[in-house]
């Protein structure tokens, strides 16, 4: 590889993770079919009755108001994460991509982006998420999905693979011609359900990254990181399917543990909190 991969790549989920508010939960509550009723379709999707996708679509169809209001009424309530700004500059400083992996729509993460971060940001952080099909008079409007076929109506495991096959970062192939790793290291936050795929992609992604490895990586250090929202859906599920995490209460969390691991070389399975790399570790130990 002719250029300098960035020393990590940094994947984020929006709703509730960089905004304090979930927004469609906060349109659906305020101008839709209020929480009660959220609650009810909520369940059924936790329950594994109801697919994420025909539950949020549901949720979305409930709010009469037009797109462009919906997004004012937005701007108006919904609050950043307070680590994200200086969170943000870090990364810009260097030279770590942001990548928003969203199930909410892009028109208002762009909206949301502009306000509460900045004009600039939007040029420098890519979003992946679905998109809003509003109609002439701008009255009506419905979500497409990014995989409509998709019971997540977007497949954020999909989109971080393709993100990376396009960036020239392939699980397959990891080292350049010198032997050198290619592989940035890979950090994912989220608080709910629909982060779960990310979570365990990430997981299989450094996986392969330690069976196409040709050394002993026993001593080497973890590819990935996740970082669950404290008090929300992903941790239980994390805990539950022993997918490796660590906690944040906010992006201050986030930004402190990720420079000490790019800036001063701790390494990521340090803050891992749950036991499966350790344990996975012990075994290696015997076996070697
Ligand atoms: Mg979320």
């Amino acid at each position: 590889m002719s250029t300098t991969p960035p020393p990590a790549i940094f994947f984020t989920d929006w709703d509730g993770t960089v905004t304090l508010e979930d927004s469609n939960d906060y349109l659906t509550d305020n101008l839709g079919m209020g929480y009660p009723k959220r609650k009810i379709i909520n369940d059924k999707i936790l329950e594994g009755s109801l697919s994420f996708r025909d539950g949020f679509r549901e949720m979305l169809e409930s709010i009469p108001t037009p797109f462009n209001e919906c997004i004012e009424y937005l701007l108006k309530n919904v609050k950043l994460d307070p680590g994200f700004k200086e969170f943000y500059n870090y990364c810009e400083a260097r030279k770590i991509p942001i990548i928003v992996v969203s199930s909410g729509m892009t028109p208002i993460i762009s909206a949301l982006l502009t306000k509460l971060v900045g004009e600039e940001a939007v040029s420098k952080i890519q979003i992946l998420s679905n998109d809003v099909r509003v109609d002439d008079n701008g009255k009506n409007w419905e979500i497409i999905f990014k995989h409509p076929d998709s019971h997540f109506g977007h497949d954020k495991s999909k989109s971080i693979t393709e993100y990376l096959e396009a960036h020239g970062f392939s699980a397959a192939q990891n080292q350049d011609l010198d032997g050198l790793p290619s592989m940035p290291k890979l950090f994912y936050a989220g608080d709910g359900i629909s982060d779960a795929s990310s979570a365990e992609k990430l997981e299989e992604i450094s996986k392969s990254l330690e069976k196409n490895d040709n050394n002993d990586k026993s001593d080497e250090d973890t590819d990935s990181l996740l970082f669950a929202k404290s008090g929300r859906d992903l941790i239980k599920f994390c805990v539950r399917e022993n997918v490796a995490f660590t906690e944040f209460n906010d992006f201050k969390d986030i930004l402190s543990k990720l420079k000490s691991i790019v800036d001063d070389g701790v390494p990521v399975k340090n803050f891992v909190e749950n036991s499966k790399v350790k344990a996975n570790e012990e075994v290696k130990e015997t076996t070697k």
